[in-house]
C-alpha cells in the first residue's frame, strides 16, 4: 500500500534535512529529499584531493546521542553506523599574550587549568558552571524541543528566561563570574560556533559550556562526512529517495497551501507537505512568491540580521605537527573590537582569530601516511559588507597562511600539498544563503525561540522549516533538534506504530 502514503518532499540535504527526512521516511511517509549539489551534507559537505579529506564544515561534534537516535527511530543500532571518539582537550585555546589553556569536560582538570592560567578565579568557574547548568536545564532539556508556533507559547517561557537574565550577552555574563580578560574570552567564545557575537548573543547560549561538559566533544572516525554518509545511507535503506543536483526553485502554494515544488529545468514534484532546510531566509524570499507573504515580506527579511560569514582554508601537509592539538583556537590581538568589526561595523579587520583543526591529530585515515590535514577558519563579516572577495580573497588566505606559518606551523608553505579555499561567496552561491551568512539568521535575543523564522510555516499550509535559520538554531546538536521539533509537528500517520517522534531516550 506504499503508494498511497502522503509525499513529502525536503529542499536541502543538510544535517537537519537529512535528520528530517530520515524521521518521515521510517515515520511511513514516501520522502523525497533534493539536494541542489552533487554530495549531500550541505555545510558538512567533504573535499577530496590526493588522499586527503577535508570535512568543509563542523568537526565539534556535542551530543552525538542527537544523531544515534535517528537510528532508533528507524530500529537500528547506531553504533554499527557512526562511531564517535570523545577528545581530550577539546579545544587547546592559545591566548595572544602566549599562554594556553586545555580545556576539557573532566570538572577537576578544568579547576587545575583554570587555577594555573587564572589563580584567581577559581571560585568563580565554578559559580559559572553551575549557573550554566541551570541555563541548560531550562534552554535546552525544556525549550530546545519545543515548537514555538505561537505568541502564548512565547509569553509562556518569557518569566523564565527573564528569570535566567537572557537579556545579558554571554561575554557580560561569564564577565560576573571570572575576572582575567584572556579567561573570559575562553568561557565566552561558544556563541561564534553558532553564528553569534560573544557581545549580543543571550547568556542563553551559556549553556554549550555545560552542554559540552555534560556530553563532551567527540569526533566521528571518519569524520563528520561520515556521519553524513552514513545518515545518507539510512535513509536509503528505509526507502527514501535522495536527488542530487536537483535546484527547487518555487515551493507551490494553491490557496494557501503547498502542492509540491518546482525544480529548476521545469519539473514539478507533488507533495502535500514540504519541508525546507534551504536558508530559512533565502527560503521566503526566493522560493515562496511575494503574494503568498505575509509576515516574510521582503521588507521584513531585509531588517533580519544575519550571521557573519566564514573564510575557510582546507589544506594539507606533507608532514606532521605532533603538538598541534585538534581542535586550537589563536585568540588574535583584539577581541571585543575585532567583533565588532565583523558584526557591527562589517569591515575586514587587519587581525583575526583563528579556529585551526587538524582532525589527524585523532584519526590519521583523512591524510596520507606522515602527512597531515587541517583547516584555519576566521569569522568575516557576511556580503552586506560589500567586501569584494574575488579581489581580497587571496590576499587574506596568504595572511593567514603566514601567521600560521609563523606561529604554528613553520615550513607550512614548503610542505604545502594541496589547498582549497572557501569565502562569503560560497555561502551565497553554492548553498543559496541570504548575504552569504554561515549560521542564517544571527542568534540574539530579539530573533530566538518564536521570533525565528517558525518550524510550522504560518504563511503557507503544509509547509515546514528545519535547519540553522529556525527554532531552536545553527550548530549541529541545533539543527538536528530542529528536525525534532518539525517531527513533532508534523501529523502522525495512522500506522506509524505509535513511536514518539522524539526518542530522546538519551537526553535524560
Ligand atoms: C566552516 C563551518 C564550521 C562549523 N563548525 C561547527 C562545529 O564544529 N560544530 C557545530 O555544531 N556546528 C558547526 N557549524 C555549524 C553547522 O555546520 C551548521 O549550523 C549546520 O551544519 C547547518 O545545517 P542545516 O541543516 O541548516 O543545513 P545546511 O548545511 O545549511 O544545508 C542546507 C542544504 O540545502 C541545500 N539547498 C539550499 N537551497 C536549496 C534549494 N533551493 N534546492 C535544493 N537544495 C538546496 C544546500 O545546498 C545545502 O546542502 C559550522 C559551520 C561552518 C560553515
Amino acid at each position: 500500500m506504499s503508494t498511497e502514503r502522503p509525499r513529502v518532499v525536503v529542499i536541502g540535504a543538510g544535517l537537519g534535512g537529512l535528520a528530517i527526512a530520515i524521521r518521515l521516511q521510517s515515520r511511513g511517509y514516501r520522502v523525497t529529499l533534493c539536494e541542489r549539489r552533487d554530495q549531500p551534507g550541505g555545510r558538512a559537505a567533504v573535499y577530496r584531493d590526493q588522499g586527503f579529506v577535508f570535512d568543509a564544515g563542523p568537526t565539534v561534534v556535542t551530543a552525538p546521542w542527537l544523531i544515534q537516535e535517528l537510528w532508533e527511530l528507524a530500529g537500528r543500532r547506531a553504533d554499527d553506523a557512526v562511531r564517535f571518539v570523545r577528545l581530550d582537550p577539546y579545544y587547546r585555546i592559545h591566548a595572544h599574550d602566549g599562554r594556553m589553556f586545555d580545556y576539557s569536560g573532566d570538572h577537576d582538570k578544568m579547576a587545575a587549568e583554570v587555577a594555573r592560567f587564572a589563580p584567581g578565579d577559581v571560585d568563580g568557574y565554578r559559580r559559572f558552571l553551575g549557573e550554566s547548568e541551570k541555563i541548560f536545564k531550562k534552554g535546552f532539556e525544556e525549550l530546545g524541543d519545543k515548537p514555538f508556533s505561537t505568541v502564548g507559547s512565547m509569553l509562556k517561557v518569557a518569566p523564565a528566561l527573564i528569570r535566567l537574565g537572557s537579556h545579558r550577552s554571554v561575554y557580560r555574563f561569564v564577565s560576573g563570574f571570572v575576572k582575567d580578560e584572556a579567561l573570559r574570552q575562553v568561557l565566552s567564545f561558544h556563541p561564534l560556533l553558532i553564528g553569534g557575537n560573544p557581545f549580543a548573543a543571550s547568556s542563553i547560549y551559556a549553556l554549550i559550556h555545560f552542554l559540552e561538559q555534560k556530553w563532551g566533544v567527540h569526533w566521528a572516525l571518519g569524520g563528520t562526512g561520515a556521519i553524513v554518509a552514513a545518515m545518507a545511507k539510512l535513509f536509503g535503506e528505509l526507502g527514501g529517495e535522495l536527488r542530487l543536483s536537483s535546484t527547487v526553485e518555487e515551493i507551490l502554494v494553491d490557496k494557501r497551501r503547498t502542492t509540491g515544488v518546482r525544480l529548476a529545468g521545469g519539473a514539478t514534484l507533488p507533495a502535500s507537505i514540504v519541508v525546507s532546510n534551504g536558508d530559512a531566509g533565502w527560503t521566503y524570499r526566493h522560493l515562496i512568491a511575494p503574494e503568498h507573504r505575509r509576515r516574510w515580506t521582503d521588507r521584513k527579511i531585509d531588517r533580519t540580521r544575519f550571521s557573519m560569514s566564514l573564510f575557510v582554508i582546507y589544506f594539507g601537509l606533507r608532514r606532521k605537527h605532533p603538538d598541534v592539538a585538534h581542535h586550537s583556537i589563536l585568540l588574535g590581538p583584539r577581541y571585543r573590537e575585532l567583533l565588532h568589526d565583523i558584526f557591527e561595523k562589517k569591515v575586514l579587520a587587519e587581525d583575526f582569530s583563528l579556529y585551526l583543526h587538524r582532525p589527524t591529530a585523532t584519526d590519521p585515515s583523512l591524510a596520507p601516511e606522515g602527512c597531515d590535514t587541517f583547516y584555519a577558519l576566521s569569522p568575516v563579516p557576511h556580503l552586506g559588507a560589500g567586501i569584494d572577495w574575488t579581489v581580497e580573497r587571496d590576499r587574506y588566505r596568504d595572511r593567514i597562511l603566514d601567521h600560521l606559518e609563523q606561529h604554528h606551523l613553520p615550513g607550512l608553505r614548503r610542505d604545502l600539498v594541496t589547498s582549497h579555499t572557501i569565502t562569503p561567496l560560497t555561502f551565497r552561491d553554492d548553498l543559496l544563503s541570504l548575504h552569504g551568512a554561515a549560521f542564517s539568521v544571527e542568534p540574539v535575543l530579539t530573533q530566538s525561540a518564536w521570533f525565528r523564522p517558525h518550524n510550522k510555516s504560518e504563511e503557507v499550509e503544509g509547509l515546514y522549516l528545519v535547519g540553522a535559520g529556525t527554532h531552536p538554531g545553527a550548530g549541529m546538536p541545533g539543527v538536528l533538534s530542529t528536525a525534532r521539533v518539525v517531527d513533532r509537528l508534523i501529523p502522525r500517520l495512522p500506522d506509524d506504530g505509535g513511536r514518539d517522534p522524539i526518542a530522546g531516550t538519551h537526553a535524560a
